[in-house]
């Protein structure tokens, strides 16, 4: 009998965030101290948020052209010309978040059958949107440095690869990849011709050197850079992304069908917030990194150079049982296996007041004692 509520196949593939379980077991604690959130824990400053509601009163809650305001394109572009030496044809796209990106770009590139590279760990939305193409995720294992090695890299490489898919600084790690990396990994995209899609959310929170791009070494390179994390919006759903010109308009085709454009009043105010200065942010983010790890670093906590998360052993090597017992002990964080095959590690985000993230590392560090 045909089901009227029949599921599509592809969903058989695709299950809820492991980070729901977290949520639900963390939910029945009155004030937990809470160091699982994957957004800045500041607010969005006061200038970018009059912008919005600027933009609002003054009636731009139409739609926005597919690819993104003008005014907002142009502040991309200025900003790309002073990192990148990028000319005036170039073009941009802004979309719904990095999530938006990623989602335009594999969907637009990606057959099914065709593999994508990714790092275990990683951030599990590539391999998703990667299924609901059709295509296959390729892991390759980066424990217990989480650095790319190439040598891995280019083993994993068939002739049914289409896209490597890099993140840094990562999530759940924190890893920075260093130019000589990025050389390396743009080395093996040539020779392969493959695509590399380089998720750039976390570019402004990098302590230790400065922020190397693979968009300025590799041409064939679809670039997503964010506002949720820098500018503490993730609500508001913004994003841009820049590619070679085939590639950009064809996600343009499909923002059309899809998201239609981003927010209208996250773009009026996306041009302020790229003419903020962040730094202030950056450093205390960098000063909250210090502390995590001087507290977890006796763990094996490799030392994480930007975004912010440190991706721990878990005391006692089961992550899943040492999480369950922080959880019970008013502390959320959250299992490797949520972002890996392996079970072995805890990812904490210190995104959180140094009050709390000090209160959740001693905790921790006392829990790891029974373990
Ligand atoms: N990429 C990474 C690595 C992330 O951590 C996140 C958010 N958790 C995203 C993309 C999605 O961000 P956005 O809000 O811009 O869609």
């Amino acid at each position: 009998m045909p089901d009227p509520l029949r599921i599509a196949d592809r969903m058989e593939h695709i299950t809820a965030s492991g980070i729901r379980k977290v949520f639900d077991l963390g939910a029945k604690l009155a004030d937990p101290i809470d160091l699982s959130i994957g957004m800045p824990h500041f607010d969005v400053p006061d200038a970018i948020k009059a912008e919005a509601k600027a933009a609002i009163d003054a009636g731009l809650n139409r739609y926005t052209p597919t690819q993104g305001s003008g005014v907002l394109r142009q502040a991309i572009a200025r900003a790309c010309r002073g990192e990148f030496g990028w000319g005036d044809d170039r073009t941009y796209m802004v979309t719904c978040g990095v999530a938006g990106a990623l989602t335009l770009g594999i969907m637009a590139t990606v057959n099914p059958g065709d593999e994508v590279i990714v790092s275990d760990p990683h951030f599990v939305m590539y391999s998703y949107i990667t299924r609901m193409a059709g295509g296959v995720p390729v892991t390759v294992d980066t424990y217990d440095d989480f650095r790319p090695d190439i040598q891995k890299i280019a083993d994993a490489v068939t002739d049914k690869m289409r896209l490597i898919v890099i993140n840094s600084p990562g999530n759940p790690t924190g890893c920075v990849y260093s130019e000589s990396e990025l050389r390396d990994i743009a080395d093996l995209a040539d020779r392969h011709d493959l695509m590399v899609v380089s998720d750039e959310i976390y570019n402004l929170f990098v302590y230790d050197q400065p922020y190397v791009s693979m968009a300025g070494i590799y041409e064939n390179t679809l670039l997503c850079r964010g506002f949720s994390k820098s500018y503490g919006m993730p609500g508001w759903r913004l994003g841009w992304c820049t590619a070679p010109q085939v590639v950009l308009d064809k996600m343009k085709t499909l923002q059309q069908w899809t998201f239609v454009c981003a927010p209208s009043m996250a773009q009026a105010a996306g041009a302020m917030a790229l003419k903020t200065d962040m730094s202030n942010y950056v450093a205390s983010y960098s000063r909250k990194r210090d502390v995590a790890f001087e507290a977890l670093g006796r763990f094996g906590l490799v030392r994480p150079g930007g975004a912010f998360y440190a991706f721990c052993p878990a005391p006692g090597g089961e992550a899943m049982a040492f999480v369950t017992k922080a959880i019970e002990n008013n502390v959320l964080i959250i299992p490797g296996s949520v972002f890996s095959a392996r079970d072995t590690h805890f990812r904490l985000s210190y995104a959180a007041t140094d009050e709390k993230l000090r209160q959740g590392l001693d905790i921790l560090v006392n829990l790891a004692e029974q373990f």
